[in-house]
């Protein structure tokens, strides 16, 4: 990747500015075109307002320079960020500069293209759902409306130096008809509304204040021209914020969707290994939920592959591959590949997997298993195979290195002989102790979620003290009773256990949790 971007550096004498819009919050309301060209930059200067997690688009060696806000002081002078994207730029860089909402929206987007255009320096602009729209559609509330509002005014509620908004028409303002929408208007609301009642609006006017649009953090309120100030000050709302004046907002009550999702408001900490956590992370997002995501594991190969490559290259003399987690799938079919077999060489061996999951992620490889047990469980395992009868035949287990003995056990038992070769090992991650630490303690969340023992272990292993200081706070959310076990095992207590071990039942279980 490096090396790509040398040889382009080498052969542009310029690079490029990307101004794109980021969009409000949410990630997936950036556009398609802005995500591309976050994957081809070299470097993102991004602001306070753009939702971090869309770096993770950018490559990896990309550089990423924060201008924003650092704890309330003022970000890097505009003045310094427009020397800053002209310098990368100069230097050959395709430079994406991510501001929040749009950038031509009171993003400064316009001084910045400016400052470019002055010095030929070429600039593309892609634009962003800006935050006075999503706000409105996040909070139920249509900007425009055929019966009553046929206009929307984007106004700024906040003017360079001066604070007193002498420059907006209030006139106008007040009799205009339509729907206003004021950006960085919270710290003069209480001018902002009075200007309008002193200019002819009915302080029965409705009035909307949605802080944080868009995120699992959401907060609206809602009140009138009259009574706005003391309601916003009293539910604790701050920036940032948009502020949404008109009939209008009489919608929300009836066309509210996304704050009355069944986990709204709810933090779930995850502990799975990023990779598997996404599924997970992005059902609980579909119902609301903020989730922060602390895997506990890591998956790593085992110390020594020689056991399973052997098995792997005997795989033909097996009568049956018993498969009991995704992880295993993945170790397996890699040594597969590694001593250069295909799955042909699986033909005739009888699949068998432990749940619907390591299911999945055989069909992925192009097979489909002959046995999934109704119990999703290695106990439900055996018994649909002893059912079947296994004296005398060859099982290959490719198991986790810490894996429980009982397939194996009771397959023996019965007269079968089993080739267990450790397949992979789960690991403890480290480097980020100090972070999740802090996330523990200062991250109010409802309950912590965990998708194995040794998630649940290694968390304890790590941060004991934190997790006893935990309890009765945060819930604990186990994904079925073999995890459960492990958790009172340590005398913690479990809030939650779905009836199936999945995901898809947890998340279920979860939604039912906060109904009931
Ligand atoms: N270019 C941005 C606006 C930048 S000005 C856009 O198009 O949205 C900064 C103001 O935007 C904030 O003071 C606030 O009024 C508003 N804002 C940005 N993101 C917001 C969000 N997620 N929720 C509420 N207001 C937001």
């Amino acid at each position: 990747m490096q090396n790509i971007r040398r040889e382009r550096i080498a052969s542009l004498a310029i690079g490029k500015v990307y101004l794109i819009g980021a969009g409000p919050g949410d990630p997936g309301l950036l556009t398609l075109k802005g995500k591309q060209c976050l994957k081809n930059a070299d470097v993102v200067i991004y602001d306070y307002l753009a939702n971090p997690v869309l770096l993770n688009y950018a490559p990896a060696d990309s550089e990423k320079i924060y201008v924003g806000k650092v704890c309330g002081n003022h970000h890097l002078p505009q003045e310094e960020t427009n020397a800053l994207l002209a310098e990368k730029a100069v230097a050959g860089l395709q430079v994406v500069r991510l501001k929040g909402g749009d950038p031509y929206i009171f993003g400064r987007g316009g001084e910045e293209a400016a400052y470019l255009k002055q010095r030929n320096i070429p600039f593309e602009v892609v634009p962003g759902v800006t935050s006075g729209f999503a706000a409105a559609a996040y909070a139920g509330i249509p900007l425009t409306h055929r019966d009553i509002s046929t206009s929307v005014a984007l106004i700024t509620g906040h003017e360079r130096s001066e604070r007193k908004l002498t420059g907006l028409d209030w006139e106008r303002l007040a009799t205009g008809l339509g729907t206003l929408v004021f950006y960085m208007g919270l710290t003069n609301l209480k001018l902002i509304s009075g200007k309008l009642i002193e200019h002819g609006c009915s302080p029965q006017t409705p009035v909307a204040v949605v802080q944080w649009a868009t995120l699992p953090r959401q907060r609206t309120q809602v009140g009138t021209l009259a009574t706005i100030v003391e309601d916003v000050a009293r539910a604790g709302i701050e920036t940032p914020a948009i502020i949404i004046i008109g009939e209008v907002v009489k919608y929300r009550e009836d066309l509210r969707w996304y704050d009355n999702l069944p986990l709204f408001g709810k933090r779930f900490l995850i502990t799975r290994p990023r990779v598997q956590a996404a599924n997970f992370v992005q059902k609980l997002q579909q119902q609301g939920a903020e989730t922060i995501c602390i895997p506990t594991i890591e998956i790593a190969p085992p110390d020594d592959l020689q056991p399973l490559d052997q098995a792997v290259k005997e795989i033909a003399s097996f009568d049956s591959l018993i498969l009991t987690s995704a992880n295993g799938v993945d170790a397996f079919f890699e040594r597969i590949a590694a001593n250069r077999l295909d799955v042909r060489s699986l033909a005739g061996v009888q699949l068998v997997a432990v749940g619907p999951k390591t299911a999945e992620a055989i069909e992925k490889r192009g097979l489909r298993p002959d046995l999934v047990p109704k119990i999703y469980q290695a106990e439900g395992l055996i018994e649909e195979l002893l059912a079947e009868g296994v004296a005398g035949k060859r099982f290959l287990y490719p198991r986790a290195e810490i894996a429980r003995t009982l397939i194996p056990d009771s397959l023996r038992q019965a007269g079968a002989e089993v080739v267990a070769p450790v397949a992979y090992r789960t690991i403890r991650p480290t480097g980020k102790e100090d972070m999740i630490r802090h996330l523990l303690v200062e991250s109010e969340l409802d309950a912590i979620c965990f998708s194995s023992p040794s998630t649940f272990e290694n968390l304890l292993e790590m941060f004991g003290d934190e997790l006893i200081k935990l309890q009765g706070r945060a819930k604990f959310f186990s994904i079925g009773s073999i995890t459960s076990k492990a958790i009172r095992k340590h005398g913690f207590a479990v809030d939650l256990e779905p009836e199936k071990s999945t995901i898809d039942d947890l998340v279920t279980a979860m939604v039912k949790y906060y109904q009931d």
